[in-house]
């Protein structure tokens, strides 16, 4: 019955989504600190599993029972902390970011990402295989481990945290 009712809505949320431009419902915790944004139908599927209420709503239009959500509001307390210790996910820039810009070979100015596992013999792209690294560097390493290239780090790499990275962004990334 539930899981009828949320198709039900979810249609007709996805009719209304096609005619609106502003179809992103702010979605608030408890302490009404704003999490993120949601679309339409999700809001609406929140609404349905009572996860949250509508806080405010967009007069005179209602989908099934439901006010049309503007903004929403948990029912209960979500903690945010993993935003700031759970590591994000990998990217080349976040590498190089992390590393400041640094070559972990030379300590010179880096612009490219090294793989200690090289792609082609199956390493991966993950925080703990990767460091920035200069161009020279990266090519004269090659297709070798560090150990094989007799290449040693100047630091290791770690998986760092999102606040860590937003630190890194404010002090800019030149060096
Ligand atoms: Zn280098």
């Amino acid at each position: 019955m539930r899981a009828w009712r949320l198709l039900c809505f979810r249609a007709e949320a996805a009719r209304v989504d096609e005619g609106e431009t502003m179809s992103a419902v702010l979605v608030l915790n408890t302490d009404n600190t704003a999490l993120h944004t949601v679309t339409l139908q999700h809001a609406i599927g929140m609404l349905v599993r009572e996860v949250a209420i509508v806080e405010q709503a967009r007069e005179g239009l209602n989908l099934g029972p439901y006010p049309y959500p503007l903004v929403l509001r948990l029912v209960r307390y979500v903690k945010t902390a993993f935003l700031y210790t759970r590591a994000p996910g990998w990217t080349k820039r976040g590498v190089l970011r992390r590393d400041r810009h640094t070559c972990a070979y030379c300590g010179g100015q880096a612009g490219t990402v090294d793989h200690l596992v090289p792609q082609s013999r199956g390493g991966r792209n993950s925080w703990l295989n990767t460091v920035a690294a200069c161009s020279p560097c990266n090519t004269r390493k090659a297709n070798r481990t560090p150990e094989e290239a007799g290449m040693p780090l100047l630091f290791t790499p770690y998986p760092p945290s999102r606040a860590q990275l937003a630190r890194l962004d404010q002090r800019g990334e030149s060096r």
